[in-house]
């Protein structure tokens, strides 16, 4: 279990996540609708559409991160923050330190990411 001391501390590294990447997504909102008026060139159009498609796979991610982080920051409030979420144990505190979001312990994860299901 984690204590309020702790609590706290991934709070302000979930919350300070979020807002960077909401910067990042309202950004990238705006240079897909700016970008779009500014060339006339066909050539021009077609980088600009490759670099259009750039932003708006950047603000995809940005978008699926906030959703990962709201969650995190949710687990965090229900007191369930630190819980592996398959096996229920608690995720070890060295790798919620690396990845606050993180949702599995490491043996899960490890599990999960050679398509087993875990045990
Ligand atoms: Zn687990």
């Amino acid at each position: 279990m984690l204590s309020p001391k702790k609590i706290e501390y991934f709070k302000g590294v979930v919350d300070a996540r979020i807002a960077e990447l909401e910067g990042t997504l309202e950004a990238a909102q705006r240079e897909t609708r700016t970008d779009a008026a500014r060339h006339a060139d066909p050539a021009d159009q077609a980088a600009s559409e490759y670099e259009r498609q750039a932003v708006i796979h950047k603000a995809a991610a940005a978008r699926q991160m906030i959703r990962v982080l709201s969650q995190a920051l949710e687990r965090l409030r229900q007191g369930t923050f630190g819980e592996c979420a398959a096996c229920g144990g608690d995720i070890e505190l060295k790798r919620l330190e690396a990845i606050p979001w993180a949702s599995y312990c490491l043996k899960c994860q490890g599990a999960r990411e050679q398509g087993q299901t875990p045990t």
